[in-house]
């Protein structure tokens, strides 16, 4: 084969499910002219494949777009949620951009780019079995999903990525097969509504349970479910996470609040009361299982007495990982038009008051691990101080949970399976020692 004489780069930001829009538009590029570079200035066509979600990501997108312009040799091409959220803004405020190309036309992609370079090549339609991993290659996201039925009031996702359509079953698990083969120990399943899976199928068949069933056959030494909505967890979706081969026992639920009077405005379904039997329920079942939710502050109409009832529930659940977002106002969703916006300085407060409880649950949370053992993947050596990192079933990808760092007399290499003892415990992290 020729040897490649062009470059291609891509800025991926946001969340995981974007990160697989990226591995895919990357994978247009196979068979051409054009390798993968992560280095900007040695890139001849640049792509920035945005986020929208929230202002915070906006902003974010709008400097690495310009950030970006300044490599004036390169094709600047700009994707992905925020494109098309504010495709006419956009084109107006940085001409700088070569080619917008918003999801939904992701189908005609490769050829809007073929245009553009003018050079003759010759890219393919974007394929969801065609991806270039870019996570270690010892695990990869599974997108089981896209869109979202939901629309919780202050989401924009229903508006930016449309109705919850699941991907055909023997497609995700032809791409879990591929994966597999890859030598892929994890995988984590993304969606923006992991437990709908299936319903919008005729007779709702088959669903996330007939699924986890069929990957948990697959011999991957963990899965892991993220994003599950509370009221759609069933008791045989816990039991059989309780006794699957490979399923972690780690329960991402973002509740968003726990008041009812805020659940309602929100538009979510169920109660805190629900809630409350759930997690009580997952915890009877499996004492080891991880609990992680995510909450938002300073929803307009949030007065004392719902923060009051919240920080009861998180105190009494104690969650081992938890996340608080300020509430961001987003145009064309429900609560944008709500009376009482909460001012920035109550949301961040409310915040920091979450945050302030979470440091001491989490710390006492982690405590208890000290003696415990756990198994799971080196992802990590720091040379510097000789330490290791290990995602066992406690954290998921990405940091999001801290980590939990160790020695090891023994050279280990990333991927590598290994137990270790839990010997210390910091507030988000844990300390170990390999067990040899
Ligand atoms: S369930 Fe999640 S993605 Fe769907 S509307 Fe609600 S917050 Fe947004």
């Amino acid at each position: 084969m020729a040897a490649k004489n062009k470059k291609v780069g891509i800025v991926s930001l946001g969340c995981a499910k974007n990160l697989v829009d990226s591995e895919m538009i990357l994978a247009t590029f196979r068979d051409t002219d054009y390798e993968i570079t992560s280095s900007p200035s040695e890139a001849d066509i640049i792509i920035v494949n945005t986020c929208g979600f929230i202002e915070a990501a906006k902003k974010e997108a709008i400097e690495t777009i310009l950030e970006m312009a300044h490599y004036n040799n390169s094709k600047l091409v700009v994707t992905g949620c925020f494109v098309e959220r504010n495709l006419d803004e956009l084109k107006e405020e940085i001409p700088e951009v070569d080619l917008w190309i918003p999801i939904n036309q992701y189908g005609e992609l490769h050829t809007k780019i073929e245009k553009m370079l003018n050079d003759g090549t010759k890219l393919h339609k974007m394929d969801p079995l065609q991806r270039v991993v870019s996570t270690p290659d010892y695990c990869a996201y599974l997108r089981i999903s896209e869109g979202c039925n939901n629309f919780c009031a202050f989401c924009a996702i229903p508006y930016i990525r449309g109705r919850f359509v699941s991907r055909p079953y023997e497609e995700i698990l032809e791409e879990a097969k591929l994966l597999k083969e890859k030598g892929i120990k994890e995988i984590s399943l993304i969606s923006q509504d992991t437990t709908y899976y299936g319903r919008d199928f005729p007779d709702k068949k088959p669903n996330i349970l007939d699924l986890l069933k069929a990957l948990d056959e697959m011999g991957f030494y963990s899965i892991r479910l993220l994003y599950l909505y509370p009221d759609e967890i069933s008791d045989e979706l816990i039991d059989f996470i309780g006794k699957s081969r490979s399923i972690a026992h780690y329960f991402d639920i973002p509740i968003q609040c726990a008041s009812d009077h805020l659940l309602k405005l929100m538009r979510r379904h169920g109660t805190a009361e629900g809630m409350k039997e759930l997690f009580r329920k997952i915890k009877e079942k499996m004492p080891e299982a991880i609990l992680r939710t995510t909450l938002i502050s300073g929803f307009p109409g949030e007065n004392l007495k719902d923060q009051k009832e919240t920080i009861e529930f998180l105190n009494e659940l104690k969650f081992d990982h938890l996340g608080v977002f300020a509430y961001s106002r987003e145009e064309g969703t429900l609560a944008y038009n709500y009376p009482h916006q909460v001012r920035e300085s109550t949301k961040e407060r409310r915040r920091a008051e979450i945050m302030e409880l979470q440091r001491h649950i989490s710390y006492r949370q982690n405590k208890t691990r000290i003696g415990l053992e756990m198994e799971g993947l080196v992802t990590g050596y720091d040379k510097t101080r000789d330490l290791y990192t290990l995602r066992s079933y406690w954290n998921a990808p990405d940091d999001i949970d801290g980590n939990i760092y160790f020695k090891s007399k023994r050279t280990l290499y990333l991927g590598d399976i290994v137990k270790i003892k839990i010997t210390d415990a910091y507030i988000y992290d844990l300390i170990g020692e390999i067990v040899e």
